[in-house]
């Protein structure tokens, strides 16, 4: 659990509606990034916040939003008076569900939309009709909607750019610079990330005005009990031992991280024919199949979902007990964001990691990078039977070809730069 902290959310002078949803949610006292942000948000201040997901950090946020919009009321027509901007999907339709129960118990009724591409745009322009308190939009649709004028972003008083780092490396800087264009210029800015690389300062000195930064440890909301593990294992009988690590435990619900979108599909299908109710999420599904595919994990009509790296972040599955690196992340910090997916709101979580002969050299970049050293395993029944390369590959490429952005990656990673994106 996180230190005592003498601070209760009644100190944080947040109004007895949002008051009585805090405690609905179970939550007894502030995040330290809770803490610290909301009383200047609700100060009318900018902010500059590091903060991963688990932190509490949506709460942090959006509590304060909610206050300062219930204070007023909306004027007429299509105009949105507070803008949340998120990288995925999933996490646009995750914050809309916090908002919506954070704001439940306030007297007058915020109206809150959340719009994301994928899926038909017409009923999200009907919906906007009105204009809306909160809109939850990835860059793309929000900027599709501004273009048909569907929406006006000219009253917005209040802007939270979730996930800084993310939006900017999924390639969204000119969208964001386009949405921050219509933007009026006297407004409120929030700026979370997780990770400050030079593009997340450039943003942050350019749109935030006399910030203040928000920095606490990045301690979870409540704090991980993450068992981690490193299996040793060739990788054709990975989707074996998978089945019988999933029989010996009795994991009713893991989620496994595979490399590629094929991958997903590939290993949900075996693990389908070896009797497991396995399916696949990534970015290449229709909206309407990654929605179903979360539905019926969540509702454990599906008990193995396979994904890739689009579920590593923001994803928030209370009780889920196991994450399975199929094949490992490619940078430390994707290591630290996939096994974040459990652990979660006091859980324990179990971490495994399936370590071949090609990819010992990697996860040790991995273990130093977050100060790990896992004892490796090996299971009776799954020995490897392939050995390590004598030269490690993370040296360098091969003579006479330029150099993978892998291995300039790991020759990044062991000279110890922070997060050189692979
Ligand atoms: P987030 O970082 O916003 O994704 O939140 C991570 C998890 O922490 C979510 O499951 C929240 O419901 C939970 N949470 C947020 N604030 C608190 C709090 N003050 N106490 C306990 N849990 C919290």
């Amino acid at each position: 659990m996180n230190e005592p902290n003498a601070l209760t959310f009644t100190a944080l002078k947040l109004s007895v509606p949002l008051l009585r949803a805090v405690v609905e949610q179970g939550y007894d006292q502030p995040t330290p990034i809770q803490a610290a942000a909301i009383p200047p948000i609700l100060a009318g201040r900018d902010v500059w916040a590091s903060a991963q997901t688990g932190s509490g950090k949506t709460a942090a946020f959006a509590l304060p939003v909610l206050q300062r919009l219930s204070a007023n009321r909306r004027a007429p027509g299509r105009i949105v008076r507070a803008l949340i901007l998120v990288p995925t999907r999933e996490l646009a339709v995750q914050i809309g569900e916090s908002v919506r129960r954070y704001g439940r118990f306030l007297p007058e009724a915020i109206k809150m939309l959340v719009v994301y591409g994928g899926v038909s745009i017409n009923p999200q322009m009907m919906a906007l009709g009105g204009g809306a308190d909160i809109l939850v939009a990835t860059p793309g649709r929000l900027l599709d909607l501004v273009d048909q004028n569907a929406v006006s972003l000219g009253s917005v008083g209040l802007v939270v750019l979730d996930e800084a780092d993310r939006l900017l490396a999924l390639g969204f800087a000119d969208e964001l610079a386009r949405i921050i264009a219509w933007l009026p210029a006297k407004r409120q800015t929030v700026l979370c990330s997780a990770t400050f690389p030079p593009e997340v300062e450039t943003l942050a000195k350019n749109h935030l005005h006399d910030p203040v930064r928000v920095a606490v440890a990045t301690e979870p909301a409540t704090a991980p009990d993450i068992g981690q593990r490193a299996i040793e294992v060739d990788p054709p009988r990975r989707t074996q031992l998978l089945r019988h690590l999933i029989q010996t435990h009795e994991w009713t619900r893991v989620l496994v991280f595979v490399a590629t979108k094929y991958a997903t599909e590939h290993v949900a299908e075996k693990l389908r024919r070896a009797g497991l109710q396995a399916t696949a999420l990534h970015g290449e599904l229709s909206q309407g199949a990654r929605t179903a595919a979360l539905v019926d994990f969540k509702a454990s009509r599906v008990s193995v979902l396979v994904a890739t790296d689009l579920a590593a972040r923001g994803l928030d599955i209370v009780e889920l007990p196991v994450v399975v690196n199929f094949d490992l992340p490619r940078s430390a910090a994707d290591y630290t964001h996939r096994i974040g997916r459990t652990g979660r709101a006091g859980e324990r979580g179990v971490a495994v990691n399936f370590i071949s002969a090609e990819t010992h050299a990697h996860f040790r970049l991995i273990e130093k990078r977050n100060r790990l050293a896992l004892p490796r395993e090996q299971i009776a029944g799954f020995e490897p039977e392939q050995v390590e390369p004598p030269v490690a590959p993370a040296t360098g490429g091969v003579k006479g070809r330029r150099k993978s952005k892998k291995d300039r990656y790991r020759e990044a990673l062991a000279r110890g730069e922070p997060d050189a994106t692979a």
